[in-house]
């Protein structure tokens, strides 16, 4: 049977970065093995699912580039299938009918625990028979010794005690099916063939087991994927920043870094740190994922992004820039072009936010200039060499690189001073003091008139702050 993986979120929420990491694993599983990634929305909990939330998974998951083959499917939509299995398992003496009340159920469960017993069921009611006008839950009827055992792709050879697993209620009294029942059913109709999730769901895994073997089916491998904690050691939660994908794309993370980043926690090959999604595809294995929980490191997040904003094509980073700099309020669809802006600033920044503002000058003036730079350029001993090069930027006729390079080199010579003489305060005055590459190419891409306005002001600026 060929591969068929699925990731099955409780659209509950955003996608954040856990959901996503198994998400990826499942993907590059299905795509590994020439498989199929099917998305399944585990919308059962009508009270805490929200379309949004959907909204929200499926804009992560097209951020991301993980696209499924098939789905979304929704569980909503399948109640009379989970029915019908119920049915089958309750005509089969597989489930039960109980009545338990909610009294008696807690009366059960304070003893146990009085006595230090795991808290569960009793299978008080699986000689009954129990009318189904009468309000009622339906219990599965789990095997009452033996061991279920399988064999985890990352965690190895599981198992356990069924005297461990008591009845679970596949239905409730309301009639909706319960996440064991419904997630079996899914898996089994659609015939997936590897399930990988959180370890979260670890002690599910036996009862799903016999659920499957009552229903007659074969069940799938799993994995089971450690989960992510924070910085501190704890389970990663909002408190340790962004944990939302949307909220990475938002502070300007590319997605190819969040991927590369996700696919290392937990995973290695050799001691590689960069991989490109079709590499990931080749060298992945689920089989060689860590059982212990990694942890988040935003740091070698924004080490990996750093080396995805220096190396991409420009004009990719620029298409993922524009966004930024709209939150800006600049339209960065005038001039200067974009893709060179990136190639001319991408050293020097770790996100697409800060590339963003570390650019804007080229697109707008700046209303004051860095401080500590002004008080080191901005003397009334620069008012000469910016009057000079001022006169020698309005002789230049076409604005490129190497003309503006001579006319700085010109007013060097002519003045007889440094080049810092002339380079710092006219850097200042047409940057602000934003980093930025070279004078002659920091001086084109700003262009001509906007050169021009901004050495003005910088001489009336110094004029209105010296004494010369
Ligand atoms: N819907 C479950 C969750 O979001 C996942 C179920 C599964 O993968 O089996 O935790």
């Amino acid at each position: 049977m060929s591969t068929k993986t699925r990731f099955a979120p409780s659209p509950t929420g955003y996608l954040h970065v856990g959901g996503a990491r198994t998400a990826l694993f499942s993907w590059l599983h299905a795509r590994k093995h020439g498989g199929r990634f099917v998305l399944r929305v585990e919308d059962t909990d009508l009270e805490r699912s929200t379309q949004e939330s959907v909204n929200a998974i499926l804009e992560g998951m097209s951020w991301l580039g993980l696209e499924y083959d098939e789905g979304p499917f929704y569980q909503t939509q399948r109640f009379d299938r989970y029915n019908e299995v119920i049915d089958q398992l309750l005509d089969s003496d597989q489930a039960y009918r109980c009545n338990c009340s909610k009294e008696r159920l807690e009366a059960l469960r304070e003893g146990q625990m009085q006595r230090k017993e795991k808290p569960r069921y009793d299978g008080h009611c699986r000689g009954k028979d129990i009318d189904p006008n009468e309000p009622h839950v339906i219990r599965f009827r789990n095997p009452q010794d033996g061991m279920v055992a399988f064999d985890d792709m990352v965690r190895g050879r599981l198992a356990f005690a069924n005297t461990e697993l008591d009845d679970l209620i596949i239905r409730r009294s309301d009639g909706s099916p319960t996440y064991n029942l419904t997630v079996v059913v899914d898996d089994q109709d659609m015939g997936i063939t590897d399930v990988i999730r959180g370890d979260d769901h670890i002690n599910n895994t036996p009862r799903q087991i016999n659920l499957l073997h009552a229903m007659g089916a074969t069940p799938p491998r799993y994995a089971h994927v450690p989960m992510i904690l924070g910085d501190d050691g704890a389970r990663l939660s909002k408190r340790h920043g962004a944990v939302s994908v949307m909220q990475y794309r938002d502070e300007g993370i590319l997605p190819e870094a969040l991927l590369n980043y996700l696919v290392r926690l937990g995973w290695s090959h050799e001691d590689r740190e960069i991989f490109s999604l079709d590499e990931m595809v080749e060298l992945f294995d689920i089989n060689d994922v860590n059982k212990a929980a990694s942890a988040f490191n935003t740091e070698k997040l924004h080490w990996l992004n750093q080396h995805y904003i220096k190396h991409e094509n420009p004009d990719r980073i620029a298409r993922l820039l524009s966004r930024h700099m709209g939150d800006l309020g600049i339209d960065p669809s005038v001039y200067p072009p974009l893709a060179e802006v990136v190639e001319a600033q991408r050293e020097r920044a770790r996100t697409l936010v800060e590339l963003a503002e570390i650019s804007a000058f080229y697109y707008r003036d700046f209303d004051s200039y860095d401080e500590k730079a002004a008080k080191k350029a901005f003397k009334a001993a620069a008012l000469e060499p910016l009057r000079t090069v001022r006169e020698k930027l309005v002789a230049v006729e076409s604005w490129e690189r190497i003309m503006l390079h001579d006319a700085i080199s010109q007013t060097v010579e002519e003045l007889g001073v440094g080049f810092g003489k002339v380079g710092m305060p006219l850097r200042l005055a047409v940057t602000g003091g934003s980093p930025s590459p070279d004078l002659d190419l920091t001086l084109q891409l700003i262009g001509k008139e906007a050169c021009l306005r901004r050495i003005d002001k910088a001489i009336a600026h110094i004029e209105a702050n010296s004494h010369e």
